[in-house]
């Protein structure tokens, strides 16, 4: 499945672009590596990316230049990954903007994990406070985590209203097994395509008229679940 999703990495150490660039690849991110504050403003403003991964110890600068400069036109997700573990300087980032700090030598697990929790947040952030989705019967409320069905309230478990966020802020593509559950749980390791059907089962029950004739969450056999 594509990831339309783009990273700017600002590092300047060859080994760790490496193993970022490896990581990054697998999860179908696009990306951009810059090696110094100069390319890392410029490709940033060429590409406005959609996340930046920036290390703070640049030959021409420090990171913190980084971020101000882009804090002055975008809200851009910025994550910070440096060796330097003083307390004063994550303060100093994050008051400038930075919006995560993961400490040299990190676990790219983890790193992969607050890139996708980042980008949650910023497009969470974009659809405004308030907003909702209508889609015939079908409301949900972002802000207040409530979903109606003609009118009345039905109650979601954690687990299947993210499910419903999904499919809906990918209305019309087909998502499959394996995406979902990694977008879910955060991994597809060890979890099987069936805990899904049984998810997905509960929640057409609720926001289904007739769950086997499904007018929202349509079923790709063998794939995997598109919302009309
Ligand atoms: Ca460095």
């Amino acid at each position: 499945m594509e990831n339309k999703r783009t990273i700017l990495i600002v590092e300047d150490d060859k080994y760790i672009i490496h193993f970022l660039s490896v990581s990054l690849k697998e999860e179908a991110y696009t990306f951009w590596t810059a090696g110094t504050v100069k390319e890392a403003l410029s490709l940033f403003y060429a590409n406005r990316p959609d996340l930046v991964i920036l290390d703070l110890g640049l030959p021409d600068g420090d990171g913190l230049d980084v971020v101000k400069r882009i804090r002055e036109i975008a809200s851009t997700p910025v994550i910070v990954v440096s060796a330097r573990q003083e307390e004063g300087e994550k303060i100093r980032l994050l008051d400038a903007g930075a919006d995560d700090y993961v400490t040299k030598p990190f676990y790219m697990g983890e790193l992969l994990a607050r890139i996708r929790a980042a980008l949650r947040k910023a497009e969470k952030s974009s659809n405004g406070p308030g907003s909702t989705f209508e889609d015939g019967d079908l409301l949900v409320d972002y802000e207040k985590r409530r979903v109606e069905v003609a009118g009345q309230e039905v109650h979601l478990t954690p687990i299947e209203y993210k499910i419903l966020c999904l499919l809906i802020a990918n209305r019309g593509k087909v998502l499959t097994h394996h995406y979902m559950l990694k977008e879910i749980w955060g991994y597809a390791e060890g979890v099987e395509a069936g805990t899904l059907r049984v998810f997905m089962a509960t929640l057409r029950r609720k926001i289904e008229k007739n769950p086997s004739e499904p007018e929202h969450i349509v079923t790709e056999v063998g794939v995997g679940y598109r919302f009309k």
